[in-house]
């Protein structure tokens, strides 16, 4: 597909609703035009050639691959694309001992997404209910996505799906379950495919920190270049054709697609995590050296310790891609511990690098006059006379520098962006129990006792048996 088909692709019947109305269709109502309008454009200038499409959609085989790969991730619906292919294909591979017939489904679906260029989201948090109780013992036993009827030719599925990034202007919805089920729950262990425009399917979108109606974009610069819109997916008894169903019952491996999600989507955020690190570190000196105050002691200490932070986390992305695992059917899988303490890095240290840059940027980060204040023929010249600081600083550069900490972390766009960083792919609280359980225990405890002359009790024993 080229951008022109994409748009045209949108317009096929899907029931999606933003604001409170039905939307006839995607691809023209102005509510989705920028996000279109720049999937449409990475097709056009990305995708379109069938190289780059192959490329996009292709598993590396080496960490230079995985770094390469990642430049082709320009929108965040090749982003989710990609992370749902992997998650298919990684956890095809994970259960095929169980459910053989699951790589052969995996690997045509893969097939079918690659052949027509179609774009997938990741449909795995549902509503949840009450969280303290499983899905069996929900009051609604909606609360979580479940099977409500099975047929010879497939299943009827029920439930919601929250917080879809992108869901409105996709093709595809790959539902997979959010957690391990326990022995009677086979009818929420159920992983499958449905199209956007599947009857029973209706999606809420709900916006995400796009810059304000009618704003310039030069404020509020991240707003309108990198907003995604998230969507209430409801799936309202929709029918799935057993080829495009890849579990259905056997709980022992719903957590395994949960497992491979989390990798994938963690491994992706942790790239983006790693940049909007950079980024924050370069506009915290910029600031600095725009404020004059590039040489003071405390400000020093705070980019320092903002430039450790970013340097880590890439450090942690590199071992990621470094230690990454081959699996049976080819997979290259990014080292579980790395990407999982990599992430929760992150998404913990997030609020410190936004406190040490607004802390160091002052007040003007909130309150700097727009950018078309500057161009008023009237007030213009004089905001721009005092937004400056010296001959060698212009009042509209300060300005603009003071509209993209605004937008990067207290405008609606920066608040969007802070919880998609601690919430996607999962709280902070998975990914802490990701690391502890793959983390290599035995080692450390092994080390441990050696540090202070004791042998390994178990290597004792064992001595003693021989
Ligand atoms: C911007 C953004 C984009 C997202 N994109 C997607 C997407 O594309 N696809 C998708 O499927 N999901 C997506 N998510 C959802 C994301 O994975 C969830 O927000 C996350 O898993 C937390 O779930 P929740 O929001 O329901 O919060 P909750 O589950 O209510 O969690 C809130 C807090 O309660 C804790 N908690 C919850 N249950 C328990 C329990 N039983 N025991 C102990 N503690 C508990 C959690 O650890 C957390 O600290 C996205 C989220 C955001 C914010």
């Amino acid at each position: 597909m080229d951008g022109k088909a994409y748009i045209a692709s949108l317009d096929d019947g899907r029931r999606v609703y933003v604001g409170g109305r039905r939307v006839g269709n995607v691809g023209t109502d102005p509510a989705f035009a920028g996000m279109v309008a720049k999937i449409a454009a990475t097709y056009d200038h990305f995708h379109h050639d069938p190289r780059a499409r192959d490329a996009f959609m292709t598993p590396p085989t080496d960490a230079e691959g995985m770094r390469a790969q990642a430049a082709l991730h320009v929108d965040g619906l090749s982003h989710a694309t990609y992370t749902s292919l992997m998650t298919l294909l990684t956890a095809a591979d994970r259960i095929a001992a169980a459910r053989p017939q699951a790589r052969e489904a995996v690997a045509a679906y893969v097939a079918e997404v690659r052949a027509k260029d179609l774009r997938v989201v990741e449909c795995i948090t549902d509503a949840k209910g009450d969280r303290s109780r499983p899905p069996a013992l929900q009051d609604d036993r909606d609360a979580y996505l479940r099977v409500v009827a099975r047929r010879p030719d497939g299943i009827v599925i029920r439930g919601a799906k929250l917080h879809i990034s992108l869901a409105a202007v996709a093709h595809e919805m790959m539902v997979i379950p959010t957690k391990a089920m326990k022995a009677d729950e086979g009818d929420y262990a159920v992983a499958c495919m449905v199209p956007a425009n599947a009857p029973g399917v209706s999606i809420v979108d709900v916006g995400n920190g796009e810059a304000p109606a009618g704003a310039d974009p030069r404020d509020f610069p991240y707003a309108s270049r990198d907003s995604n819109s998230q969507g209430f997916v409801i799936f309202h008894d929709v029918f799935v054709p057993n080829e495009r169903v890849f579990l259905d019952g056997e709980t022992k491996l719903a957590a395994t697609f949960a497992h491979a999600l989390g990798l994938w989507v963690r491994a992706s955020s942790m790239i983006h995590i790693c940049d909007s690190y950079d980024v924050m570190v370069g506009l915290a000196q910029l600031i600095a050296e725009a404020n004059g105050l590039e040489r003071i002691e405390h400000i020093k200490s705070k980019i320092a310790e903002m430039a450790i932070n970013a340097t880590l986390l890439r450090g942690t992305l590199e071992a990621s891609m470094a230690h990454a695992t081959r699996l049976e059917g080819g997979v290259l899988a990014p080292d579980e511990v790395f990407t999982n303490a990599g992430k929760y890095h992150g998404a913990a240290q997030y609020g410190t690098m936004v406190r040490h840059l607004l802390d160091i940027a002052g007040g003007s980060a909130i309150t700097a006059p727009s950018v078309r204040d500057l161009e008023n023929p009237e007030v213009g010249e004089l905001v721009r006379k005092y937004m400056g600081t010296k001959q060698s600083v212009d009042g509209a550069y300060r300005t603009q520098l003071f509209h993209a900490v605004h937008d990067l972390t207290t405008s609606a766009h920066g608040g969007a962006r802070y919880v998609g960083i601690l919430q996607g792919g999962g709280g902070l609280h998975t990914q802490a129990v990701v690391t502890r359980g793959r983390y290599d225990m035995a080692r450390a405890k092994r080390m441990a006792l050696e540090s202070f002359g004791w042998k390994d009790p178990s290597e004792e024993s064992a001595l003693a048996a021989e």
